[in-house]
Order: structure tokens, then C-alpha cells, then sequence
């Protein structure tokens, strides 16, 4: 969840995001087009005239966390009946005008690709009509937006490259929500991150489904759109990005084994601010549960990947993504995913249990048959497999030296700062005179199995 203050002038507007980063970073494209329209951003849902919430439809209880939310807002709008209740992002783009049926209080409903008209369509409800509009488009990049950083914190930022997916994963509805795959002007992505190091930020994000298959100016089949313009692939876009400066760091996510070249790998280890970590999500071990999620590789194909990232970056992080109990899951496939984990040895993984989403291909093709104890019971065998392979990973980090960029003040206490290092461990240390935004060299001494314990040196 976030929201934020800009300014006090004008309509006050409150945003909450739910869901992945690209919710997050399209909440601040939002948050830029309604601010270029007179409205200012508040953190403060009391004081706001319009609440927009922007939503996620990935699994069944994404949604019913929304709907919950929506019920509190129910209340507000007793003692507030001008107040204008908006759902933007996936869960409007996949119920369109049937969530005005569904929810009374909403009022607005807006897709992913809409965002322009959303200050042509608040004027519309506030002249006593209900407003949707779930258009996606071919094109829509909202390239040349600046976004108004919601979350504040001036060190990090998310910057979105691409939009959309066409992988059409089994199990999976973001191609329904969120259109076709297209990329950003990479201009455009470079004029943005120089921007940001401009302000002070010292690392950026780089946002898409599938960052590996970015391209501009080539088709999928590699054929050149506009011949004597230049060019660009992932890799090459990395690159782009990480000469802005080497003071500033660049992530990316997400990747897809199907697509991750090795060329991405070596432009990653030439540049010492690329950081050395890889979300590569494998979804489940076994081949045969890959073909049915139509996932495009196989348990092999994924681990000659991984072998990649070693060979050629020895000190690389990887993490991942799982789903327990999909469609016809035996419990031979559920030990294959067991078995992946422990050779590979994840920094960190994210796990889910498997939940049926309408109109995917897995829904229309097989039956939701692993019973919610199974898919419960293997997704906690996964998690303590992770939770493991977590503190192994931290303990083997204790006596070694990281670089770390200075985030902000510690959780659990004033004086200790946090930080992460280039594999994204998060470390503590003693606050001493250090600034957020800043790098320092940091001994690791001691470790939990989700924080490293260290002291500058
Ligand atoms: N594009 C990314 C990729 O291909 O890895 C991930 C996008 S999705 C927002 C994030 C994760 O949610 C997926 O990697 C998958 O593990 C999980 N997920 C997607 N659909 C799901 C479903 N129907 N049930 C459970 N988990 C799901
Ligand atoms: Fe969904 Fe697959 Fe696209 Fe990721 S790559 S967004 S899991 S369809």
C-alpha cells in the first residue's frame, strides 16, 4: 500500500497500490497526470475529494483484499457523498463496467492503458455520471510522463521499460489485464534515469514482465522497423542505463528464463553498478508441470541458465518465484520443485499456492484438482526449504566486506542505519555520521536469516 503528499494546493487526491512493482510505478504516472490537471497528492485519505485504488487480480485474494478495502470507503462516502471512489489497474481491466454492478460506491473504473483521460473522465462523475473506460492499447508507454515519486525515500526509484506480456503463462491473467507487450523509447528511459540522479536517487528499477524480451526498433523476429535508426536490446539498454553514472546503481526485473541471454549476463558483470542479482522465476521444478503452466523451457533449459549466471558471475544473487498445487500437480512433480530449490540455492524466493483465474488458458484447459490442504502443505515444505537456503546464504555472507547503499534508518532502531548490498541482502549497521544516499564498505559480523549484521570499515 502507498500514498503520498506533493503539495497543498488544489484537489486533494489519495492513491493506495496494491499488487507488483509496475501497480506501484503506474500509481505514479497517475499521480503525474492528475497533478498536471490540479490536483495534489495527499498521504491523508480524510482530506482527499477523489481515492483511487489502484488494484492487482494475480491471485483470488488480491481482489478480496480490494473489495474489503472498499467496504471501509463505503463508510467514508456516507459522510462524505462527493467523494469519488475510482478502481484503476488489473482488477478493472478484467471486470470492467460489470465492478459499477458489483461495487455501488465505485464510481470510476479505469484500465492500465487509460490513464490520459482520467481527469476528462473525474470531471465526467462529478457531473453525476459513473466513468469507464478499460481500452488497452498497442502503443500506450506514457513514454514521456514523469512520474511523481509516490514513495519519497529519494534513494530508490522504479522505472518502467516495458508494458504488457504476451507470454500467456497458463495460469497466469496479466495478459488479459494488462494488453500486448510493447517497450518504452529508450530515450525517453535514459532521459528519466538522468533525471532522477539529478535529484539525488542512487538507484533505479527497471520495470517489465519480461525485461529480457525489451527491443526497440526490431520485431520479434528480429527484423529492423526503421532502417538507419539505432537499435536497442535489454542488454544494450542496460548498458544505456548504467552509464548515466556509476554512482548509480540499476536493478531490473522480472526475467524470464525463456528469454535471458548471455549477452545480458556479461554487460551485467563489465558494470561494476549493475547490481549482481536476478529475479528468475521457475515457477515449479518439474518439466512436465512447465509444459502444462506453457512456461516455454524445461527443468534443464532453467538450470543451464542458472549454471550461466554462476559461470559468469560467480557472486551473483538469484531469486525466484513458485506456485504449489497447480493443475494435476503429482506429488513426484511437487518433490521435483523441492529438489530444484536445494541445487540452486536461492538468496530469497517469493511462493504462492495455486489460484484459478478466469479466462486463462489453465482454467479453460484443466481442472483446479490439488485440494487446498495439499497445495498448503507443499507451499509450507517450499517455504522451510527457502527459509534454510536464506540463512545459509546470509551465514556464508558473515566475515566478507559489501558495498552498500545507505537507504534510511533501520526498522527495529534510530541508531542503526539499513541498506542492501549489490545481491540485495539487506544490512544493518551503526548509524555513526552516515547519510542516506551514500555508499559505504560494510563488514558483515553477524546475521539473522533475513538480515545481515555488520559495521562500516
Ligand atoms: N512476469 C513475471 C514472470 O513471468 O515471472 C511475473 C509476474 S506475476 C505478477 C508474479 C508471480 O505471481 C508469478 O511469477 C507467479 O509465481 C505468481 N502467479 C501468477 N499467477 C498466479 C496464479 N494464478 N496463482 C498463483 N500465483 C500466481
Ligand atoms: Fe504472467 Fe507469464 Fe507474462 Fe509473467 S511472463 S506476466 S507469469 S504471462
Amino acid at each position: 500500500m502507498m500514498s503520498s503528499d506533493q503539495n497543498v494546493f488544489g484537489k486533494k487526491l489519495y492513491i493506495e497500490s496494491y499488487g507488483c512493482a509496475m501497480n506501484f510505478s503506474d500509481s505514479e504516472i497517475v499521480a503525474s497526470i492528475l497533478t498536471a490537471s490540479g490536483y495534489a497528492t495527499t498521504r491523508n485519505e480524510e482530506e482527499a475529494q477523489v481515492v483511487l485504488i489502484n488494484t492487482c487480480s494475480i491471485r483470488d485474494n488480491a481482489e478480496l483484499r480490494v473489495r474489503n478495502r472498499l467496504n471501509h470507503f463505503n463508510v467514508r462516502k456516507r459522510k462524505q457523498p462527493g467523494l469519488v471512489v475510482g478502481i484503476l489497474g488489473c482488477m478493472a481491466e478484467r471486470l470492467k463496467s460489470t465492478l459499477l454492478e458489483e461495487e455501488k460506491i465505485v464510481d470510476l473504473v479505469v484500465g492500465p492503458d487509460a490513464y490520459r483521460d482520467l481527469p476528462l473522465l473525474i470531471e465526467q462523475v462529478e457531473g453525476g455520471q459513473k466513468a469507464v473506460n478499460v481500452l488497452l492499447s498497442r502503443e500506450e508507454t506514457y513514454a514521456e510522463i514523469n512520474p511523481v515519486r509516490l514513495d519519497n525515500s529519494g534513494v530508490t526509484s522504479f522505472v518502467s521499460i516495458m508494458r504488457g506480456c504476451d507470454n500467456m503463462c497458463s495460469f497466469c491473467v496479466v495478459p488479459f489485464t494488462r494488453g500486448r507487450e510493447r517497450s518504452r523509447d529508450p530515450e525517453t528511459i535514459v532521459h528519466e534515469v538522468k533525471y532522477l540522479f539529478e535529484q539525488g536517487y542512487r538507484e533505479v528499477t527497471l520495470l517489465g514482465q519480461n525485461v529480457d524480451s525489451y527491443r526497440w526498433n526490431i520485431t520479434k523476429k528480429g527484423e529492423i522497423i526503421e532502417p538507419g535508426k539505432s537499435t536497442v536490446n535489454f542488454a544494450q539498454l542496460l548498458e544505456l542505463v548504467a552509464l548515466v553514472s556509476p554512482q548509480i546503481r540499476v536493478r531490473f526485473s522480472t526475467s524470464h528464463p525463456k528469454d535471458m541471454v548471455d549477452e545480458v549476463l556479461h554487460t551485467m558483470a563489465r558494470h561494476h553498478n549493475i547490481c549482481k542479482y536476478i529475479h528468475l522465476p521457475v515457477q515449479s521444478g518439474s518439466s512436465s508441470v512447465l509444459e502444462r503452466m506453457n512456461r516455454g523451457y524445461s527443468r534443464e533449459w532453467y538450470l543451464d541458465r542458472i549454471a550461466a549466471i554462476r559461470r559468469i558471475m560467480p557472486d551473483c544473487a538469484i531469486s525466484t518465484d513458485i506456485i504449489t498445487g497447480f493443475c494435476g500437480e503429482t506429488e513426484a512433480e511437487h518433490a521435483e520443485t523441492a529438489s530444484l530449490m536445494r541445487e540452486v540455492g536461492y538468496e530469497f524466493a517469493y511462493m504462492f499456492k495455486y489460484s484459478e483465474r478466469p479466462k486463462t488458458l489453465a482454467e479453460r484447459k484443466f481442472k483446479d484438482d490439488i485440494p487446498e490442504a495439499i497445495k498448503q502443505q507443499r507451499l509450507e515444505e517450499i517455504i522451510q526449504i527457502q527459509h534454510e537456503s536464506s540463512h545459509q546464504r546470509n551465514i556464508q555472507a558473515v566475515g566478507k566486506v559489501f558495498e552498500v547503499l545507505i537507504e534510511g534508518n533501520s526498522k527495529k532502531s534510530d541508531k542503526s542505519l539499513h541498506g542492501r548490498n549489490s545481491q540485495n541482502q539487506v544490512v544493518v549497521f551503526e548509524r555513526g555520521n552516515h547519510q542516506k544516499g551514500t555508499y559505504v564498505n560494510v563488514k558483515i559480523t553477524a546475521c539473522t536469516s533475513a538480515t545481515l549484521i555488520g559495521e562500516v570499515v
